[in-house]
């Protein structure tokens, strides 16, 4: 359960997170259970107002996205077809010693000696040593004369098999890693632990060599002790369906959201009365048993998922209607989508519109970083991919000492790789019609009609062939690629798709990170003191607006307080506080990012005169400047500032 050492930034703001209660570990008055994380009702406030922020900007504020809300369980044969019940794993590796689970590919890289045994001996082996061996044996516990150790380990093997008396001896090897200035004696401990968990009591070790290593990760870094071969280890949480537990009811918790979309691509486009190219967005929980979690909840085993899969034409479709494809050099990927978009253009046009969302919530485009992936790092469906990165404060550093960033969102070209699977595994046509095409189509000349049915079908084959393994399989994938290619002058096509998929969590912590700021304040005697504040974008922010009778004793101030929530309330979320000195209570809502706090005063009531009356101070978080405005004016403009 121990987390990993984060900085102390990051200690920093999982203590405000459970203090001020965004974030609680899960489970937490039973010891908390590793990668599960609950939000508390400032966090439950933060993520709803996300949610609900990329819904308004996916769904709502555009003609051309429809949402769904697809169950967690789903029909295990869309795990098959997606390729994660067969692929969807981390490379894995077990600790020799402690059995702690490591990612291989995460592994910090350790230099020293490592020290390999290749066996031990039990109670006894001095006895044997004279009757197989002859001769006096050597008095150490810890044998380096490896040669004759290891005679003795053979007449062993020769004479019982391991299994018969493991006391005797154990013939498992053991590496361990001794740090560059320990002494080897630290290696040669964990190695008795180790022959000694296995059932060797009090073992002399064998000690078959050394080596000097750099950089290895083929050691536990807690330890040093020798990892196994990092093997496949699936991700899928399993489940069982129905009161009978057996292998054709299992079934697993999604890993993502997006496939659901893709199985209901057909009822959505029917339903919905989209035509391509249109999107389909969900946002929900996804579980992935990840093997280390780590750094908060930037990696957990439980979380939320924002996807959209837009569906668009395949290039030849829109080079058949529009007689071209629009290149990204020509920029029009930063405007409205245009009919001549093929799918580089489109995946730009995300990956800029993905962006602009992330300012929109509050991350400067500053914070956030755009990887290409390489060609070499392209899962074999995908055209292009790029992650955007946020630098968190966890983040490795580059060469030159920047923050490399880490993944909040991937958005990825896919091809019809997902909506061809779909149609393979469940023998349900995932094509559409498409009226423009099948006019367009006729009016084209017969050299052009014959390249785009070339290109069409090479494409095609390229997805079909890969899983034909025998020649009549290879045959049938030929004979199908040229019937779709047939389908294009009838206007059918399976769309491809352009993925931008984002984790919810990860979006909270880099604006939990984003958020957090030291600076000094006034306290209620004008002494400056240190103050915590969370600047987090009024849109998103989990209390709007804060409401303080400026004392608790004046029923008069408390009843206009009152007022003032209950104005307020029908449209935003409004916190009311009339405990402590008033200084004390902005600071509670500066550590709450409540933006804006509204002070009801004796000038509120009109004793000071009546211009004021009905009037408030407005204050802002950030620069902490005061402003008189009137009761009535606040709800207006407290929503302009928070839209
Ligand atoms: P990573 O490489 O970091 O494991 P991924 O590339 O596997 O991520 P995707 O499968 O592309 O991630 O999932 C899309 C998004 O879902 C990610 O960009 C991330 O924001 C979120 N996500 C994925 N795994 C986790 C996790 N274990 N905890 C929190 N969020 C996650």
């Amino acid at each position: 359960m121990a987390e990993p050492k984060i900085n102390e930034l990051m200690e920093k703001i999982v203590s405000l997170c459970k203090r001020r209660g965004f974030i609680y570990q899960s489970s937490e008055i039973y010891g908390g259970i590793g990668g599960f994380w609950d939000y508390g009702p400032l966090g439950a406030e933060l993520k709803r107002n996300v949610k609900d922020l990329w819904w308004r900007t996916m769904v709502h504020e555009r003609e051309d996205v429809a949402g769904l809300e697809a169950t967690i369980i789903m029909a295990p044969q869309i795990w098959k077809a997606s390729g994660h019940v067969d692929t969807f794993s981390d490379p894995m590796c077990d600790c020799l010693l402690t059995k702690k689970r490591f990612r291989a590919d995460q592994i910090e890289p350790q230099s020293g000696t490592a020290y390999t045994y290749v066996g031990a001996l039990g109670p006894g082996w001095r006895e044997a040593w004279r009757e197989l061996i002859g001769g006096d044996p050597p008095e150490e516990r810890f044998v380096t004369l490896a040669p004759d150790a290891l005679r003795l380990l053979e007449a062993f093997q020769a004479k019982t098999p391991a299994t018969a008396n493991p006391a005797w001896y154990d013939a498992a090897e053991f590496p361990v890693l001794v740090a560059r200035g320990k002494h080897p004696e630290y290696g040669a401990k964990y190695a008795r632990q180790f022959y000694t968990l296995r059932g060797t009591p009090d073992p002399t070790l064998i000690l078959g060599g050394t080596e000097e290593v750099r950089d290895s990760t083929r050691f536990n870094p807690d330890n040093g002790a020798g990892l196994t071969e990092a093997r496949p280890f699936n991700l899928m949480f399993k489940t069982v369906v129905g009161p009978v537990e057996s292998d054709e009811n299992v079934a697993y918790l999604r890993p993502e959201t997006a496939q659901a979309i893709f199985a209901q691509f057909k009822n959505v486009l029917e339903t919905s009365r989209q035509k391509v190219p249109f999107g389909i967005a969900q946002v929900g929980k996804a579980f992935r048993n990840e093997v280390t979690p780590r750094n908060f909840t930037f990696r957990s085993r439980e979380f939320e998922q924002m996807e959209l899969e837009f569906f668009i034409r395949p290039d030849e479709v829109i080079e058949a209607i529009c007689g071209r494809v629009a290149t990204v050099a020509e920029g029009s990927w930063s405007g409205e989508p245009q009919p001549d978009w093929g799918w580089e253009v489109w995946h730009k046009y995300w990956v800029e519109q993905r962006i602009r969302f992330y300012e929109g919530v509050g991350l400067p485009r500053t914070t956030l970083k755009e990887y290409w992936q390489k060609p070499e790092e392209l899962a074999h469906y995908a055209r292009a991919t790029v992650d955007i990165l946020f630098t968190f404060p966890f983040s490795k550093r580059d060469e030159t000492g920047e923050l490399t960033g880490e993944e909040l969102e991937g958005i990825a070209a896919r091809s019809d790789f997902d909506l061809s699977q779909h149609q393979r595994h469940s023998g349900k046509p995932m094509t559409v019609f498409d009226e423009e095409l099948k006019a367009a189509w006729a009016k084209l000349d017969k050299p052009r009609q014959d390249d785009l049915w070339r290109r069409y079908c090479e494409a095609r084959l390229k997805y079909l062939t890969k899983t034909a393994r025998t020649p009549e399989e290879k045959e049938k994938a030929g004979a199908q690629a040229r019937a779709d290619a047939d389908g294009l002058a009838k206007g059918w096509y399976v769309p491809h798709v352009i993925e931008p998929s984002a984790g919810v969590d990860r979006l909270i912590l880099a604006l939990l990170t984003n958020a957090y700021a030291e600076d000094e304040a006034p306290d209620d005697k004008g002494k400056l003191e240190k103050r915590v504040v969370m600047r987090f974008h009024p849109r998103i922010a989990p209390i709007k607006v804060a409401v303080f009778p400026l004392l608790k004793n004046r029923p008069e101030l408390v009843a206009k307080a009152r007022e003032v929530v209950n104005l307020l309330r029908p449209q935003m979320s409004v916190f009311y506080d009339d405990t402590g000195a008033i200084g004390r209570r902005y600071r509670r809502q500066d550590e709450a990012g409540t933006p804006f706090g509204v002070t009801i005063d004796f000038d509120t009531l009109g004793e000071k005169g009546p211009e004021l009356k009905d009037t408030v101070t407005l204050r802002d978080r950030d620069t902490m400047k005061q402003e008189r405005v009137k009761i009535s004016d606040l709800p207006t403009l407290l929503l302009q500032k928070a839209r």
